[in-house]
């Protein structure tokens, strides 16, 4: 096959442009993110070979090999891993594949018209880019790779400007060498950083990926003055040279080692080098327990939620080892999926090494293991909620909505996750600028307040203006702001909290009890009696778009609103499933109308002039548009609405 020169795809060009122009000013880590996709590559030949030994063609001395040439300024990552074949580099390299480069993009864009205070370090740091950091210190790159089982290599090479050529060629061993032609800023003498230099990439290493699993080895060329018989240097003889090949990292497992002994910076780059993480993780957990399943875990919370975290492609799970022998990566039984977000591994003697996949999960040591993660993991949130407020906020931020879609799908998987979770939900509210958990509301109730008062709404502005705020306002109750559609599913779901009932403001009666209130009850009892046709009537111009008319109590100004009813879905929960293609949840559409606004009057006088009057209808269709359109619900003809509303202007 001839070569073939190929465009890289838009988004890849892009985002070469960015790492070529430096987005990210630390560029020794370019060889940290190389390391370990070669680290990757090993593992996975390591794992296939378990149920297929003919893949290792004899070798099974798994190595990453660094070959700087200070002569020709290039530097060359090799590993004897899985390898890629000619399609994989196309789809790996060529493209980028994952939805999440594009969505990385996009936030960046959105980031700087925005001028939002957001560096790109913070950016990349929740997408990472991985291979392309190599165009960041070199101005071409080239790739020869062999897949293990396959006898044809390939050679991929580009300049990152646009384009890469593609060629066969010939490999004797499996695995992919990355030969990186450094730009002259990185090598020689004078160079700030020189990549070329064995030292400097001997520290790299300690410093990044010292505890890869696998040996990282080059070439220490040593000069020495020759010695005589008794080991002394003999004075004035020329130095010789001789080749020294050393293994650079200690390799030595890092969740092995005492806790005490572990430094802060050692946890963090174990956690980036190992996931791929470009920050360091908000939360660590080192724990060795030796109960009835011995086992190690090392876990972290990342400080930010990737972008994919409740797409079907986001992948959770923890790596699981056995004697510190890699067995599996995101093995999903351990750890409930509202704990998605959590990253790690565990390392159990417990765990055979040669069992299926499938056997394993379902083995009673991991299941042992995962409820002590689950708790341990529960324990430190709560812990951090109480003693630290601020970071615990920051991780609400980040991953609160994982662990309200765990209360909603507690529905189905019947656990008893709900008295697990609720105590770590926090709200916005009604009152003051802070989040509130349950058990703060609850305290500062006052005594006549028997139920838990939230609304649904897209913002806190768009909430407070709701015409149903206007009463709870008035009473200083609190009220809990739903800003999220999967909120009001978690709430329904909890249903009470401390003996309180959740109540929507959209929903039901309020059923305030204070005297106040069961006068305003009464006297709109006098008014509704005494207006019972005019709400019938309005009732029957709706017909089925409404399931009843009243008389409000809880509208101060405003004149109309709807509710619905207490035991039927909700208005945003209807929204909500109709967003997603499930028209089946309908919710109970109750018009309220303000006996003492004036258009009262008017809809009074309107009605007694003719009840089947056009005016009268039209006052009742734009009646019924208008407090739809208040939850933010369009009309469904958009056009009668607008010439209705246009001709009452111009009368
Ligand atoms: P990531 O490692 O985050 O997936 P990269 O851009 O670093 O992203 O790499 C893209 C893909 O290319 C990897 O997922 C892997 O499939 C493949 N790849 C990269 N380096 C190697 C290598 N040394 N050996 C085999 N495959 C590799």
């Amino acid at each position: 096959m001839a070569k073939e020169m190929h465009e890289f795809q838009a988004e890849t060009k892009q985002l070469l442009d960015l790492m070529v122009h430096s987005i990210y000013t630390n560029h020794e880590i370019f060889l940290r993110e190389l390391v370990s996709n070669a680290s990757d590559a090993i593992d996975k030949i390591h794992f296939e070979s378990l149920t297929n030994r003919d893949l290792l063609e004899g070798d099974e001395n798994f190595e990453i090999y660094l070959v700087p040439d200070a002569a020709s300024h290039t530097l060359t990552i090799s590993d004897n891993g899985i390898g890629m074949n000619r399609e994989e580099i196309v789809d790996n390299i060529g493209t980028i594949a994952k939805s999440g480069t594009r969505a990385f993009l996009d936030k960046l864009k959105e980031a700087k018209e925005s001028n939002a205070a957001v560096t790109d370090k913070e950016m990349i740091g929740q997408f990472g880019v991985g291979f392309y950091s190599a165009f960041m210190v070199a101005e071409k790159v080239a790739i020869v790779s062999r897949k293990a089982g396959e006898k044809q290599a390939v050679r991929w090479e580009s300049t990152g400007d646009g384009s890469y050529s593609i060629e066969e060629c010939d490999k004797e061993k499996r695995g992919t060498t990355i030969t990186l032609y450094l730009a002259k800023e990185f090598y020689g003498e004078k160079a700030e950083e020189d990549f070329s230099d064995t030292y400097k990439l001997e520290s790299l290493v300690k410093k990044y990926s010292d505890y890869v699993r696998y040996p990282i080895r080059m070439n220490f060329v040593i000069e020495e003055t020759p010695k005589d018989k008794d080991g002394k240097p003999i004075e004035g003889a020329e130095k010789i040279k001789r080749d020294e090949m050393r293994t650079l990292n200690s390799m030595q497992p890092l969740w092995t080692r005492n806790k005490s002994e572990i430094k802060p910076e050692e946890y963090n780059e174990f956690f980036k080098n190992l996931f791929h993480e470009w920050e360091e993780p908000m939360e660590i957990f080192h724990n060795k327990a030796e109960g009835t399943v011995e086992y190690t875990s090392l876990l972290f919370i990342p400080s930010h939620a990737p972008f994919n975290l409740y797409h079907t492609d986001f992948e959770p799970g923890l790596q699981l080892y056995s004697r510190h022998v890699f067995i599996m990566d995101k093995c999903k039984d351990l750890l409930p999926d509202y704990l998605r977000f959590v990253k790690g591994l565990v390392d159990s003697p417990d765990l055979s090494l040669n069992i299926s996949r499938e056997l394993l999960q379902q083995s009673r040591e991991l299941k042992v293991i995962g409820k002590n993660l689950e708790k341990s993991i529960l324990k430190t949130l709560e812990r951090t909620l109480k003693n630290d407020r601020e970071k615990y906020e920051k991780f609400w931020a980040e991953f609160g909505k994982s662990l309200k879609i765990g209360i909603y799908n507690s529905v189905y998987s019947g656990t008893d996750t709900v008295d697990k979770l609720k105590n770590l939900l926090l709200f916005t509210t009604s009152q003051e600028g802070k989040l509130v958990s349950l058990r703060e509301y609850v305290d500062r109730m006052p005594e006549s307040q028997k139920k838990i008062y939230y609304a649904t709404g897209r913002d806190k502005e768009n909430i407070e203006k709701l015409p149903q705020m206007e009463l709870l306002r008035e009473k200083g109750l609190e009220v809990l702001f739903l800003l999220d559609p999967v909120d009001e599913f978690a709430i329904e779901t909890i249903r009470e909290y401390d003996g309180k009932q959740f109540h929507s403001i959209s929903r039901g009666e309020l059923e305030l009890d204070d005297v106040e209130s069961q006068e305003v009850k009464k006297e709109t009892e006098d008014i509704a009696k005494k207006n019972e046709d005019l709400m019938k009537d309005i009732k029957d111009i709706l017909g089925n778009k409404v399931a009843e008319v009243k008389v409000s109590t809880r509208l101060k100004s405003s004149a109309v609103c709807i509710v619905s009813d207490a035991q039927g879905p909700s208005l945003s929960m209807e929204q909500a499933f109709s967003e997603m293609d499930n028209p089946m949840f309908k919710a109970k559409h109750i018009l309220e109308i303000n006996p003492h606004h004036d258009l009262f009057a008017r809809l009074q006088s309107l009605h007694e002039a003719g009840k089947d009057s056009q005016d009268f209808k039209d006052y009742c269709d734009l009646l019924y548009t208008q407090a739809l359109l208040i939850e933010g619900i369009l009309p469904q003809n958009p056009i009668d609405f607008a010439n209705k509303v246009a001709k009452l202007m111009a009368k």
